[in-house]
């Protein structure tokens, strides 16, 4: 799971209400427990003290552990902070694994995690190009595989929802 709060709001971790502000250069704390410094911010999850973070900071929210995976403020526009939940169990991994075909899979680009074949095959500058779905995250996206290309342009292969791994890709 992936949270995403801007600045100067209210936002969720799971469903845990947590604030965010006074985004600026600082330090904090990293896990193995050195100093990091660059964009930081102060996380405010509700019941709980406030925490200065920065990029690879990881929270403890209510007993679930969350990294900081991308931090950014721009001059003049309010900053954001994206927070990414440890642990590789999902709520709903089960449902969504049985949605995917794994036969062909590649890894996340937005978290590295595992991402299936959601059955929609698209077109990229006349190259197709298959619809993926992340396990971990959910994020879609499209995936370009320049041995499946050929297979994909001649005969597209038939969407089985659950199939397991057989082709890895990159
Ligand atoms: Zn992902």
């Amino acid at each position: 799971m992936i949270e995403t709060i801007e600045e100067n709001t209210m936002g969720t971790l799971d469903e845990v209400a947590t604030g965010m502000a006074s985004m600026g250069i600082g330090r904090y704390a990293l896990p193995n427990g050195s100093m990091g410094q660059g964009m930081s911010c102060v996380l405010a999850p509700v019941e709980q003290e406030n925490v200065i973070i920065g990029m690879g900071s990881v929270v403890e929210v209510q007993g679930v552990q969350w990294e900081v995976v991308r931090i950014k403020k721009s001059p003049g526009e309010p900053g954001f902070v994206t927070l990414q939940r440890w642990g590789h169990v999902a709520p709903g991994d089960n449902l969504k694994r049985a949605n995917l075909d794994f036969r062909f899979s590649t890894s996340c680009p937005r978290c590295g995690e595992l991402a299936g074949w959601n059955g929609g095959i698209e077109e990229e500058l006349g190259e197709p190009v298959m619809s993926m779905e992340c396990l971990y995250c959910g994020d879609e996206f499209v995936w370009y595989n320049g041995t499946l290309a050929k297979v994909l342009k001649s005969e597209p292969p038939e969407f089985v929802p659950g199939a397991e791994a057989a082709i890895q890709g990159s």
